[in-house]
């Protein structure tokens, strides 16, 4: 019994929609990974999506995200965790994400690399990370500046423990979205001069994918188009 009568066509409806538009640019749909965004939803509608072979969740918020991992433990959801962090939570965030898209600064680095050896209980393996950049005239919504994306992603690549797979952005309001990835493919490219692995970008949500698809996304995150409405707008 479902609570969401619409969701499985809705699900079913944004996947044609990727597999058309990665086909139309020569792309193969299994390249590209959707994270349901399920901030603000509650836990009974992330049950549904896993019972409808989802696995790929992305919450914005520390509190709410650990408490659906927690209630969801033993499951095979995989967080991801795509907002703003705080430094004194990157610690606490890397015991349940599978992966962080929201790494911007610094300051996150130790909290998000695995404890040192003399620590105790040190079992978490690798954590996969985007670096956010922003692209926006406006800033303050998250990211790194282009300018300072080099200095970042070295100190990145020279910590312990975590994984750079590539760069996420979310579109600014000011700008045509398919020029804001554009942009962070070519960014992208720079980095893998630096980290040649690092090869995924993390870009398109409910109102561009099809526009990030087409500049290469790998990753998408999925609200709205695939959830309805969220009660509160986050
Ligand atoms: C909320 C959010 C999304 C999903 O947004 P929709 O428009 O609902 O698809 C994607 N990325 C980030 C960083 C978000 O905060």
């Amino acid at each position: 019994m479902s609570s969401e009568p619409e969701l499985s066509p809705r699900l079913q409806s944004v996947r044609s929609q990727i597999a058309e538009a990665a086909r139309a640019c020569d792309r193969e749909p299994s390249s590209i990974t959707t994270i349901i965004v399920t901030k603000f939803q509650p836990i009974s509608l992330v049950r549904e999506l896993l019972d409808l072979g989802e696995h790929d969740f992305g919450e914005n918020r520390h509190q709410e995200a650990s408490e659906k991992a927690a209630a969801l433990a033993g499951t095979d959801a995989r967080w991801h965790f795509i907002g703003q962090l705080q430094s004194n939570k990157a610690k606490a965030v890397r015991a349940y994400a599978s992966v962080v898209h929201s790494l911007d600064r610094e300051s996150l680095i130790a909290g998000l690399s695995a404890p040192a050896h003399d620590e105790p209980t040190n079992d978490l393996g690798t954590l996969d990370v985007f670096v956010q950049v922003d692209l926006g005239t406006e800033l303050g919504r998250g990211g790194v500046v282009p300018a300072a994306l080099d200095s970042l992603v070295e100190r990145v690549a020279a910590a312990s423990g975590i994984r750079l797979l590539g760069l996420m952005t979310v579109a600014p309001l000011e700008m045509e979205p398919r020029r804001a990835f554009a942009r962070l493919r070519e960014l992208a490219e720079g980095v893998r001069r630096t980290v040649p692995e690092a090869i995924s970008l993390s870009m398109g949500m409910s109102g561009d994918f099809i526009d990030a698809i087409q500049e290469g996304a790998t990753h998408l995150r999925l609200g709205s188009a695939i959830t309805g409405n969220r009660a509160v707008n986050g």
